[in-house]
């Protein structure tokens, strides 16, 4: 089984990381994909450029092999929509079950996602949730798929949903960028390569007012 954890990694942080080690722990995945969105549909474009925000997670994942960095998103022309993502991690894992991981709040906006029924059509979709959240109620096309157990998302390569918990660091991105624009030290927030890297190239200097709304 392989995981696939996407997001704009602006800057890649210990709460992406912790998320996706334990995510690999959990499922028994041989691998997870970390795959950086070039420009993301529904949200503001990063303020790194898509090269750097790609430096950035090669240099946080670099002592875990287990953690992959996927460029695949930047590779292609236009929007990065998760469906033809996923369609392209199918070709490429034929047989073998893929487990798409998506925060709580994402799965909330699911169905505003371009072709969101299909992304059960290639792989799982795996919802991660803080310990002790209870799922809305879902609606008939997810309560349909919705898996019993960890055990049946290894029978079939897609279309079930489950919700796993998983520890949340209290980190965001967003919080990393304003405390680097306001000269504040992010220090054990994310690795210290990558700090060293937003110094190098003097990224987040500037609040952008867009980007602090969230
Ligand atoms: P921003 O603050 O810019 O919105 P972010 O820190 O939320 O960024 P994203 O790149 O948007 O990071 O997130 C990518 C994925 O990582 C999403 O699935 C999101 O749910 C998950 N994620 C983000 N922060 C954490 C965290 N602290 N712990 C666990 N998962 C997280």
């Amino acid at each position: 089984m392989i995981g696939i954890f996407g997001g704009t990694f602006d800057p890649i942080h210990y709460g992406h990381l912790r998320a996706a080690l334990e995510v690999k722990e959990i499922f028994g995945l041989a691998e997870v994909r970390l795959i950086p969105s070039a420009t993301p549909p529904h949200r503001p474009h990063p303020a790194a450029s898509p090269l750097m925000r790609l430096r950035m997670l090669t240099l946080a994942v670099s002592n875990h092999p287990e953690l992959v960095v996927d460029s695949r998103e930047l590779d292609r022309a236009g929007p990065s929509y998760m469906v033809d993502t996923l369609k392209s991690l199918r070709q490429d894992f034929t047989g073998e079950p893929l487990l798409l991981f998506i925060g709580s709040d994402a799965f909330n906006q699911l169905t505003h996602w371009h072709q969101w029924q299909h992304l059960l059509t290639y792989a799982h979709i795996v919802v991660m949730t803080r310990p002790g959240f209870t799922a809305q109620a879902l609606d008939d096309f997810f309560t349909a798929r919705l898996a019993s157990g960890q055990q049946e998302l290894a029978q079939t390569v897609a279309g079930k949903l489950f919700f796993q918990a998983v520890t949340q660091l209290d980190i965001s991105a967003t919080a990393i960028r304003k405390m680097i624009a306001e000269q504040h030290n992010p220090g054990f927030l994310l690795p210290d390569a990558v700090i060293t890297y937003i110094k190098q190239n003097g990224l987040y200097q500037t609040k952008r007012p867009e980007l602090s709304l969230h």
